[in-house]
């Protein structure tokens, strides 16, 4: 897993060239976002570990196996650990795909792995853990959220939008790296949350596949505006 620091908090681990989950440092501790796909414990760990810090809490941005992958073997080895999620990602985790009456669309229920750990937190748009702050940013999944870091605008933005291939809000297909796509549930929806994401001016984009954007609110801008024209 190869591991690269940027800006004051934020370490981006990577496996396979393609799969991030990040490290968040805090004053005592390090929250994680995302968990990578599994068998990825081991090298998170070793990680925190080089860090100097204990992982006290897992934030999830969405349930796909690429996010949630070694959940539960990093619950099982770090039995104190909060888990963090909203309760509807968590119904997912827990394979109940019921949907709200009146959503019409069908759940690729393969997409989402059971999760066997039970999450110790739930949270909801606007609540904050330590200086991150929980922001809905449904689109790629019905029940995905983002992480936003107040002390620097870094936006733990999971799989809402990407940076492979060139920065884009989700659904707006990137040829070099098309994948998430495939697996995304509402472009138009994907497309009003990248709006509201751009209200809070991030600096620093952290997606969950392709590099660390710094500098990054006219880049995702303009991607915005692409990804306006062509989603319909
Ligand atoms: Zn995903």
């Amino acid at each position: 897993m190869k591991v690269t620091k940027h800006g004051a908090y934020t370490y981006k681990l990577t496996r396979l060239g393609l799969m991030n989950c990040f490290l968040v440092e805090n004053d005592h501790d390090l929250y994680l976002v995302d968990a990578n796909l599994p068998n990825s414990a081991d090298a998170i760990l070793k990680a925190a570990a080089d860090i100097g810090k204990p992982i006290t809490k897992i934030l999830l941005t969405h349930a796909h196996a690429d996010h949630v992958g070694s959940v539960d073997e990093l619950v099982t080895k770090l039995p104190q650990v909060d888990l963090v999620t909203t309760q509807n990602m968590a119904a997912f985790m827990q394979g109940n795909f019921t949907l709200p009456a009146g959503d019409q669309g069908a759940v690729k229920a393969s997409n989402f792995p059971r999760v066997n750990s039970i999450p110790t937190q739930l949270i909801k748009n606007g609540d904050k853990i330590g200086s991150l702050m929980v922001v809905d940013s449904p689109g790629h999944t019905r029940n995905h959220i983002s992480w936003f870091d107040e002390r620097d605008q870094t936006i733990y933005c999971g799989d809402s939008w990407q940076s492979a291939g060139g920065v884009a809000v989700m659904g707006d297909i990137r040829w070099l790296f098309p994948l998430p796509v495939y697996a995304t549930w509402s472009k138009q929806v994907s497309l009003q949350s990248a709006a509201e994401t751009l209200k809070l001016s991030p600096n620093r984009l952290c997606c969950g596949h392709g590099k660390v954007i710094e500098n990054a609110l006219p880049i995702m801008q303009a991607a915005y505006e692409r990804a306006k024209a062509k989603i319909k």
